[in-house]
């Protein structure tokens, strides 16, 4: 079984499947499945879809075939695999693919599995929204991304990505005390954005936030000026707000525009035009579930360590799954994600076998709790 897994693995790096190029990747895999015991479909859009069990709880694993850009030729060295992918994540779908292969052998597991991987995660979400158009259901889900063996994330924050147009009247540079500057007035609205959502990491007072906890902004593009003698009379600047699940995107976007508001007002000369371009919902577990039970007690029964609950300040597509199908979801996967998206990606052998008995942990007691709690699998 552990050989069988590392060659899953091995075979899976093999193929290079950047985002929009899975289709090779896709075939190999759904082949593989059904050699596992899988009873395996293609969508649309090339998800992979493998199906083990039936009934209830419906499991949903969900991990995503294609990896950032950037070839690195596959090589196995002192019990690592280094390659594009290892951590991010073919090494958590590989984990999830073997350990619902392994279910197959458990006649007492009541309970359908799906495991899905899904295309161009990296890029566009599209798989994911796919998955959601198409109604997709299950009682709880866990999407297959580098977490670390023995952590489990429970949280990721939300995004707004505003745009700000700042314009001012212009006229010629050698007089710019007669007009305002469309640059200098852009960074300083922006000024009064950052300050409003100022977090600091070392605020040490007694209800000192945590960075996952507060609303953080950046300021990730800035354009404007047209030409030596010409005072700037438009400036536009890209705007990443980070939500943490207390609030909503709208919330966040209210707060935004009414600092620009106060801002419009006591600069009466300058245009400000706001647009968000795009917004992504906090996400965060409830600690009680079943979900997250099951999982850690699998995570400590496996390695005899407790595992650590991990709240993350980026945003994932756990947030969205998370968010549109309203159930338990988790984020967990071997691997360090400080080595996505690197040139010296690479999995550690012995963690990638540990997650394959914690995934099949969690999956058999996962179930069980469902069915205890629901009257022995009826309903
Ligand atoms: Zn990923």
């Amino acid at each position: 079984m552990q050989e069988q897994a590392v060659r899953l693995l091995t075979n899976l790096l093999g193929i290079y499947s950047p985002s929009g190029k899975e289709e090779a990747i896709g075939n190999f895999l759904a082949e593989e499945m059904i050699k596992l015991g899988f009873q395996v479909g293609k969508d649309g859009i090339g998800n992979v879809i493998g199906v083990v069990g039936e009934g209830e709880p419906v499991i949903l694993l969900c991990g995503h075939m294609d990896t950032v850009a950037g070839h690195i030729p596959l090589r196995v060295e002192e019990g690592k695999i280094f390659a594009r992918g290892a951590v991010d994540a073919k090494g958590p779908l590989a984990a999830m693919v073997m350990a619902a292969a392994s279910i197959n052998k458990e006649p007492a597991f009541k309970g359908k599995i799906l495991v899905i991987s899904v295309v161009e995660e990296e890029a566009t979400s599209r798989g994911v929204r796919y998955l959601i158009n198409q109604g997709i259901e299950a009682d709880y889900a866990i999407f297959g991304e580098p977490s670390g063996v023995e952590n489990i994330t429970i949280g990721y924050k939300g995004q707004v990505q505003m745009k700000v147009v700042v314009g001012t009247e212009t006229g010629h540079s050698s007089t710019p005390w007669l007009y305002e500057n469309a640059l200098e007035k852009a960074y300083e609205l922006w000024m009064q954005i950052k300050n409003s959502y100022s977090y600091q990491p070392l605020e040490q007072q007694e209800n000192a936030r945590s960075p996952f906890n507060a609303v953080t902004a950046c300021l990730t593009k800035m354009t404007g000026g047209r030409a030596n003698s010409v005072i700037p009379f438009e400036s536009e600047m890209t705007i990443d707000i980070r939500v943490p699940p207390q609030f909503t995107s709208a919330q966040v976007i209210e707060a935004t525009q009414k600092i620009i508001a106060e801002y419009q007002s006591s600069n009466p000369k300058v245009m400000v035009k706001a647009t968000v371009n795009d917004t992504v919902e906090p996400f965060e577990v409830n600690k009680t579930s079943p979900l997250v039970h099951a999982l850690s007690a699998s995570v400590r029964k496996v390695l005899g360590k407790p595992a650590t609950l991990l709240r993350k300040t980026g945003t994932g597509d756990m947030n969205i799954l998370g968010k549109a199908m309203n159930l338990p979801i988790v984020t967990y996967g071997p691997g360090d994600s400080k080595l996505d998206h690197r040139t010296d990606e690479h999995i550690v052998v012995s963690e990638y076998l540990d997650s394959i008995r914690i995934f099949k942990e969690t999956i058999l007691k996962l179930a069980e709790l469902h069915n205890n709690k629901n009257g022995n699998g009826s309903r």
